[in-house]
Order: structure tokens, then sequence, then C-alpha cells
């Protein structure tokens, strides 16, 4: 029999896109007695409690997770090692603690010295997402499809691990396991790479001298805009994903870095064989990547988003 994704009473540390998103599935699946919130500002719990995304709000993170059997920590990934500090006077040891953050190995760092029991921490990334924030932007279909990557230690209880397991397929996910670390590799060069080519891009815009600039507005095709919309990510959040997962994404910044120099070579000496070969070869990773589910081909399906 599986493990139930079932819980008495569960404590969300942060509720916006990611967490409000799994409260909206946790209460229309009925996977839940009761759901509390806690946030830093008032205004944020007001909007949770007005959208109906949980019952109960507290800004005080101990009394949040006070007789709580499930917490999700959900705030950017920089402060879950303060909140963890905050709300362990609350916390029961028989509590399952997870997360959601972009970055494991640091976070996992941060959070675990100040659980009562962290073998009973199992953390985890959803990996969807939107570039809007805040309870407001909470969808319940964020997950479905998803890939949701766990990233238990040798230590980590088997039957929390398989509870958590449980709770992402009920939101419709792909669950994985994998180490923190390889975790946090993969995502250098799958996400946070692409963030921060396109936070350059539309930084050099926002450079140019203001009458070039206009245009750019003006004239946006496909390519600027899609980076806009990357761009339009949340700062905190990725200022925090870039100085937590410092090696990894440093590592792959100097790959790229080496590719780019070579294009622009290429560019250089009018080398344009080397450029068709490559243009070909991405285009079937694009394949590639339609055909894992994680992106739709525009032409075939027109009204779908990405
Ligand atoms: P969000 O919409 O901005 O929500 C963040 C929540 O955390 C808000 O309720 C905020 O409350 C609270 N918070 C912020 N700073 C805090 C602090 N210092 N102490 C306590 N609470 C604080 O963020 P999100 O997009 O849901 O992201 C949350 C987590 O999910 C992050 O760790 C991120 O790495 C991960 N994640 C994000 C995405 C994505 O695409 N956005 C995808 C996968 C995973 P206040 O309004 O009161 O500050």
């Amino acid at each position: 029999m599986s493990p139930p994704a079932r819980f008495e009473r569960v404590a969300f540390i942060g509720i916006g896109l990611i967490n409000g998103s799994l409260a909206k599935v946790m209460r229309r699946q009925g996977l839940a007695d009761e759901l509390v919130a806690c946030a830093r500002r008032q205004a944020t719990l007001d909007k949770a409690l007005e959208l109906g995304l949980v019952e109960h709000a507290t800004t005080d993170p101990a009394a949040a997770v006070e007789g709580a059997d499930l917490v999700v920590i959900g705030t950017p990934p920089g402060a879950a090692g303060a909140v963890a500090k905050a709300m362990a006077p609350g916390l029961s040891p028989r509590a399952i603690v997870t997360d959601v953050g972009s970055i494991k190995a640091q976070l996992i760092e941060d959070v675990r010295p100040h659980l009562p029991a962290p073998e009973r921490f199992v953390p985890g990334h959803p990996v969807a997402g939107t570039e809007h924030s805040g309870p407001e932007a909470a969808f319940e279909t964020l997950f479905v499809n998803r890939h949701c990557i766990l990233t238990p230690l040798p230590d980590t209880d088997p039957a929390a691990l398989a509870r958590i397991e449980a709770l992402w397929r009920a939101a419709g996910s792909r669950v994985e396991t994998m180490t923190p670390e390889h975790h946090d590799r993969v995502l250098a060069i799958t996400s946070h790479l692409p963030h921060l080519i396109a936070y350059t891009i539309v930084g050099t815009v926002a450079d140019l001298e203001q009458h070039l600039q206009s245009e750019v507005l003006r004239y946006a095709a496909g390519g600027f805009t899609d980076f806009t919309r990357i761009a339009a990510s949340d700062p905190v959040m990725w200022r925090d994903v870039f100085v937590h997962n410092r090696e990894a994404v440093l590592e792959m910044l100097g790959r790229f870095t080496e590719d780019l120099t070579a294009l622009q070579r290429a560019i250089r000496w009018g080398e344009g064989d080397k450029l068709e070969a490559l243009f070909t070869r991405t285009r079937a990773i694009r394949r590639g990547v339609i055909a894992e589910g994680q992106a739709f081909d525009r032409q075939a399906l027109p009204d779908r988003p990405e």
C-alpha cells in the first residue's frame, strides 16, 4: 500500500507562488485537516487568507509550526536557515519538515542544525515555477507533469521520505531522488545559467543609450521578449540562488564562456559551417525537451503557454 499523502496540520513557512500552489493542491484534494501560513508581512498573510489558501496565519514561525505534523519551508533559499532557527522552539520531533528551495546543499547545511529531528527533514525542489511571486500567483496545476527532485541524506527517515514522495505524486509531479550536490550541478546548467544569461542580456539593454533602448523595447521580437520574461523573476530568490550555489554556477559559467568565445571566433572568421552545425545540434535538444514533456511545441499547440 502506498504511504498516505494526508496530514493533520500543515504549516507553510512562506506562502508565495510555490507554497501557495501546494496549499491549493492539499486543500482541493483534502490532504490536510488544517493549513497554517507564516510570512513576515501581515499583508501577505491577509492575501493568503482572503484567497482561502489557508485558514490560520501568523507572523511567528514557532507558533505556526506548533502541533504541525508537516512543515514546508517556502521562503527564499537564503532565509531558510533563519526561519528554521525561529520555528525550532515550536517544532515537534515527530513533524516531517520539507522545503521547496531551488538550491539544496547550502540550504540543507543551513536548516538541519536547527531541527530537533534532522532525520525527518526531507529536502525537495519542485522544478516548476513562473516569473510571478506572492500568494496571488499560486495555481493548483503548477506541479502537474513537472519533476520534483528530493535530495534525502543517508540518515533521512525512509517513512518520511515516502510520505513526501506521495504528496508530490498527488500534486501531479514526477518524483526523482538524487544527492544535493548532484541536484545543484544539474540545476546550475538547466536553470541557474539560463537565468543569469537572461539577466545579463536584459541588463545590457537597460544600459543602452536612451534612444536605442526605446527602439529595442518597441521592436522586441520573440528572442528578447522571452528573455525579459525570465529576467522578471524574483530578484531576492535569484540573488540567493547564485550566492548559495556559487561553485556549481561558476563551473557551468566557465564552460559557457569558453563556448561563447568559440562562437565569437567563428563569427569573426566567417565560419558559417561551424555555426550551422551547432544550431542543428541545438534544434535536436529542443525536440528532446518537448519529447520529455517539459515544453510544448508552439506551432503544434498555439494556445498552450510554456
Ligand atoms: P514568493 O512567491 O516570493 O514567496 C516567498 C514567501 O516567503 C512569501 O510568503 C514571503 O513572505 C516569505 N518570506 C520571504 N522572505 C522571508 C523571510 N526572510 N522570512 C520569512 N518569510 C519570508 O517565492 P516562491 O517563488 O514561492 O519561492 C519560494 C521558494 O521556492 C524559494 O526557495 C525558491 O527557491 C523555490 N522555488 C521557486 C520557484 C519559482 O519559479 N519561483 C520554482 C521552484 C522552487 P513576505 O511577503 O511576508 O516577505
